[in-house]
């Protein structure tokens, strides 16, 4: 049985809608070495193209040898000091890429040469590791034609500025982003959902229908627009993609707009730091550039136990290192200090209902979550509405007993996801 979304308990969070003077982002020096996260796992053999001592420009697309497959775009000028396995979340494998950098960029000339006549091939090879990290690779894969483009103009998480401030700031890269969207991929009907009182800003100036959605949290998490503006939600094994739709945040969308304009690959981030007074400041790095590096650049120290997270704090996932490089799609980083943080634990469920209550699902999370913990996933998702969980966390925000459902959550769909084939057919 799946149940109606907007349960009896409305969430109580909004978004911002930065309606105040725009602060300029602090833009943090180059760092001494960045790294850069290569989408696939480390070969069993030396590469050719990729080992210590190899020289790379700024722009330059590195691949582990010559075939073609996963890349990624250096955003720095230097010589390779060390490739690493590294492992993400839920088992994914990457290839860690570590740059001694240059005190000047020398950039590559591939892409501006390739932007003469650009394909979705290109954009694809160049501008998947750009800022905001667009789907690209949905828009190329033939087996899920893509239908429709949403391009989200506000963020995910709460207290998160980084999508909105790049949607108003930064419009007319965003509709030249749209513009070479369609034109290069064929796609013809593109969504901008842009979160409340936002919306009379750009409706009739953009080549996209433009869409309000509630600033209301969670009405941003992916899963929640989708069922706004499609009115159905995603059951198991299906995807975005395997219904024709690819998301795409405003950011992403930009960095194409502004890598067509330039004729080079944008390789700097924004994201939102959060600092353990809950004060907000807009930085703008290198991708790769390690985490202590901004906190240093904001005088932000960090003592023994303090938190730090890498997203926002409904849904951020905990880092255990400065040294972490912040990728194309870090929107924000928090920082709580130990005496701030609420520890999770293994105390048993006190069965007191304010996860049903709060669950903007209406789901019954205090059922689902004894299935979870015990490993029973398919149980969950038949008999708990798994899959109408649109993944906000604020069920784990106010349990008593201080489960990390959305923990729990996550990781079931990740397990289910590996064993359910996903669906060939469109509606
Ligand atoms: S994360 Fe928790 S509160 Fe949010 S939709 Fe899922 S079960 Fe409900
Ligand atoms: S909030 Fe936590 S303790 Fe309370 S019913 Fe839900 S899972 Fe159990």
């Amino acid at each position: 049985m799946i149940k109606p979304f907007f349960g009896y308990a409305k969430p109580k969070f909004h978004y911002e809608l930065l309606s105040t003077a725009l602060p300029q982002p602090l833009t943090i020096t180059v760092p001494p070495k960045v790294t850069l996260l290569l989408p696939r796992e480390m070969g069993p053999e030396p590469s050719a193209a990729l080992k210590p001592g190899t020289r790379v420009r700024t722009g330059q697309r590195l691949t582990w040898d010559d075939a073609p497959g996963p890349s990624i775009v250096s955003s720095v000028t230097g010589t390779i000091q060390a490739i690493a396995p590294q492992l993400g979340d839920y088992g994914r494998k990457f290839t860690a890429i570590t740059i001694a950098v240059d005190a000047r960029d020398e950039w590559d000339d591939a892409f501006g040469e390739a932007c003469a006549k650009i394909d979705l091939q290109t954009l694809r090879d160049y501008l998947t590791g750009v800022p905001g990290a667009p789907a690209l690779a949905n828009l190329a894969d033939p087996r899920h034609p893509i239908h429709t483009i949403v391009i989200y103009g506000g963020d995910t998480d709460l207290l998160v500025d980084t999508n909105l401030y790049v949607l108003k700031t930064q419009t007319v890269m965003v509709e030249k982003g749209i513009h070479a969207l369609k034109e290069i991929s064929g796609v013809e009907k593109v969504i901008l959902a842009v979160p409340g009182e936002s919306f009379q800003n750009f409706d009739g100036h953009l080549e996209a229908d433009v869409r309000a959605v509630s600033n209301r949290y969670p009405y941003g998490q992916p899963l929640m627009l989708f069922y706004q503006l499609f009115g159905r939600i995603l059951d198991q094994g299906q995807t975005f993609q395997s219904q024709g739709v690819a998301f795409m945040r405003a950011e992403a969308v930009a960095s194409i707009g502004r890598a067509l304009s330039d004729k080079r690959v944008p390789n700097e981030k924004l994201l939102t730091v959060l600092d353990k007074q809950g004060r907000k400041h807009l930085v703008l790095a290198r991708i790769g550039t390690p985490v202590g590096t901004i906190l240093k650049a904001l005088n932000i120290t960090l003592n023994d136990r303090d938190r730090l997270v890498f997203g926002g704090p409904m849904t951020g996932t905990a880092i255990y290192s400065e040294e972490q490089p912040i990728q194309s799609d870090s929107d924000a980083i928090l920082v709580q200090d130990a005496a701030d943080i609420t520890l999770s634990s293994d105390y048993p469920c006190i069965n007191c209902g304010e996860c049903v209550r709060v669950c903007p699902s209406n789901i019954a999370v205090n059922m689902l979550i004894r299935y979870l913990e015990n490993g029973q996933y398919q149980d969950g998702a038949d008999l708990y509405d798994l899959y109408s969980c649109v993944e906000c966390g604020l069920c784990g925000y106010v349990c008593s007993s201080r489960t990390p459902i959305l923990q729990y959550i996550k990781l079931a769909k990740f397990e289910l996801a590996r064993t359910t084939p996903v669906e060939e057919e469109n509606e």
